[in-house]
Parts: C-alpha cells; structure tokens; sequence
C-alpha cells in the first residue's frame, strides 16, 4: 500500500499502471513474472524492433504524456509497417526521474491503452528505474510475417520508382513551431503540423500489403535524403528524385511559399514515419490499386538508377545541393 503523500514503489507502479496493459496478454502473467511466453503461429517469422525517445532529443518536457506514449509506440511501429509486418505485442523499458509526479505516469499509461487499442498490440513485460538523467523510454516491439517475407532496405533495383507515402516535413514544421518559430502559418495549419510531429501514423495497413510488391521499404525516420540514401547504400544503387514532386501538405505549401522554409529543410528533417519503397514500373498499376485499398495516398517521387548517390532536381531539372542529409545523433 501506498501511504498518503508517499510515491509508489516501482512494484506498485508496475501493478497500477502497467500490469492492466497486460490484460490481454495471458502469457504475460500479469506481469507477476520474471518473463512473459510468446508463441509463434505457424509459418511465420517473429519480425524485432527497438527504440529509445529521451526528453528534450524526442520529445519536449512539456509534451503531453499521452502523445508521449504513443510516439514511442508508434516510431516502433512504424519500423514494423516497413517491414510488412503485423504487430503483435511489445515491452517497455522506462527510467524516470526520481520525481516523476504518478499522474505523468497515469497518463502517459493512458496514451499506451489507447495505442493498444488502435493497432491491436499488447504489454507483455519491460523494466521500470529511476534515472538522474531526462526521462528516458524504450519499446520493443514484436510483429510477424508469413516466413521469409519480411522487406528489407536492400533490393532496390536500376528503372524502380522511388515511392513514398503521405507528406513529407509536416513534422519537422511540428517541431521547429513547437520550438517558437514563426513559419507564417494559421492556429488550424499549425496544429496539424505539431499533430504531425507527437503523433507519426504507422502505415501499417499498406506496409503489409507491400509485401511481395515492394523491392525495398524503409520509413523515413531521419529525413527523405537520408533514408533513401540508406536504401541506396545497401542496394548498391543511386537514385534521381524531383523536389517539385515531393507531397506537400498545404502547410508545407504555405512555409515555403512564405519563404520561411526550404525544400531542403523539409527533405532532410526527420519523424516523417512515412514509408519509402521501391516498386518496379511493371508493378504500378498493382501498387495503386493497393494503396487505394489502404487508403493511404503514395506519390512517385524519383527513380532508381544505377550511378550510386543521391540526385535532386529542381525544376527545370537542375541538379540542387544540399549541406546535410538528415539528422544524425552523433
Ligand atoms: P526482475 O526483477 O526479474 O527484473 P522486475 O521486478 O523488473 O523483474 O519486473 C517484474 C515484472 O514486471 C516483469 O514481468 C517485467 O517484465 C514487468 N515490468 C517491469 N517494468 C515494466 C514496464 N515499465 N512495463 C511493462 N512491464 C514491466
Ligand atoms: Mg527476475
């Protein structure tokens, strides 16, 4: 038991908070247990995901806990619609600081329920510490695919199209708004980008339907640039793409138009969590058909091609340089 005024202990915590995450998950034991089961259904591959958001790299102090919750969730999950795969269940890893008031941690518990519920993925274990650091928190997630299907980055080949899905810099205008920049936006076109940049959609329902379709898929994690680059890299191909053809939100339209953005900045911003893929041209009648029942929008953006390197035009075909390709910790 608590007493009146007393933080809970990490056990407490656990029962509180993090066991009902569990619920569904008989084979988690109600976390009562040192590990949980997890049965592999026949003819399928376990497809493995981690990653780590800390406070003040991933998300802002002042985040709400909830969108907190489900970034972390959903950066996870995103890795699992690149590769195809359907999620199953997860564990969490969370070190907060010692003074972490319980309500963040309620709420931030309420965001995971609620992404439960929206991508069919349960709780089935994790560890809870303190920290004198910022808050720093880790998924694992866990997804399958019928056996030996998974996409993969490498496969691109020469004449594919370089594909990607839903618009590209939303997120980066999310945050540079969110830091205090004036990018000339209304309330209504501002909220969306900073929507855009607490809440990534894991496009899930496409990436499986990309399986056996796409030569290649990775989501867009660190920039368009930089992840196509990595696509390329392990391809061993290059790739030529249009800045007039990227998919820009009416947002984007807007910073640009008012000068306070440059295509480059939106090329190379991360926390897109949109997929990019390549597709053979024989295949795009195919590839519309199932992004339409998806009901996600995708755009060519560029081809593959076999010169190794990164080409943007501009728009009278001209070739653009660019200072950086993405974002990089280190
Ligand atoms: P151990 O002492 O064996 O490392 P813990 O006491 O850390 O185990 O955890 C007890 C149980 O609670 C385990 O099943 C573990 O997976 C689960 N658990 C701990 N922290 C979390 C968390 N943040 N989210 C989900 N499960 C957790
Ligand atoms: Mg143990």
């Amino acid at each position: 038991m608590v007493r009146r005024g007393e933080r809970a202990s990490e056990f407490e915590l656990i029962a509180r908070y993090f066991a009902p995450l569990a619920s569904k998950a008989p084979l988690a034991y109600g976390l009562t247990d040192d590990a949980a089961v997890l049965r592999a259904t026949a003819g399928h591959d376990l497809v493995l995901k981690t990653d780590t958001i800390v406070g003040g790299v991933h998300f802002l102090p002042g985040d709400p806990p909830q969108s907190v919750a489900r970034k972390l969730l959903r950066v996870n999950l995103s890795d699992l619609a690149a590769k195809g795969a359907k999620p199953r269940v997860y564990l969490l890893n969370c070190s907060l600081p010692r003074d972490v008031e319980e309500g963040w941690i309620k709420a931030f518990a309420e965001g995971l329920a609620a992404d439960q519920g929206e991508f069919g993925i349960v709780l089935v274990g994790g560890d809870t510490t303190a920290t004198t650091g910022p808050t720093t928190l880790s998924a694992t997630v866990i997804g399958d695919v019928p056996r030996g299907t998974m996409m993969r980055r490498k496969g691109a080949r020469s004449g594919d199209g370089v594909w990607v899905s839903g618009n590209i810099g939303d997120a980066a205008l999310g945050l540079r708004l969110l830091k205090g920049d004036d990018l000339g936006l209304n309330k209504s076109l501002a909220a969306q980008c900073i929507e855009r940049y607490r809440l990534p959609q894991p496009r899930l329902a496409l990436g499986s339907k990309l399986r056996g379709l796409a030569y290649a898929c990775l989501d867009i994690s660190d920039g368009v640039l930089a992840d196509l680059g990595h696509m390329c890299d392990v391809s061993k191909v290059g790739a030529e793409i249009s800045a007039e053809g990227i998919p820009l939100s009416a947002a984007a339209h807007r910073a640009l138009a008012a000068g306070k953005v440059d295509i480059s900045d939106l090329l190379t911003a991360g926390d897109d969590y949109e997929l990019i893929f390549a597709v053979a041209a024989k295949d795009e009648l195919k590839l519309s058909r199932v992004a339409r029942s998806a009901g996600v929008k995708i755009t060519k953006i560029g081809r593959i091609i076999r010169t190794r390197g990164i080409v943007v035009r501009g728009a009278h075909g001209e070739p653009m340089s660019f200072d950086r390709r993405g974002y990089q910790h280190f």
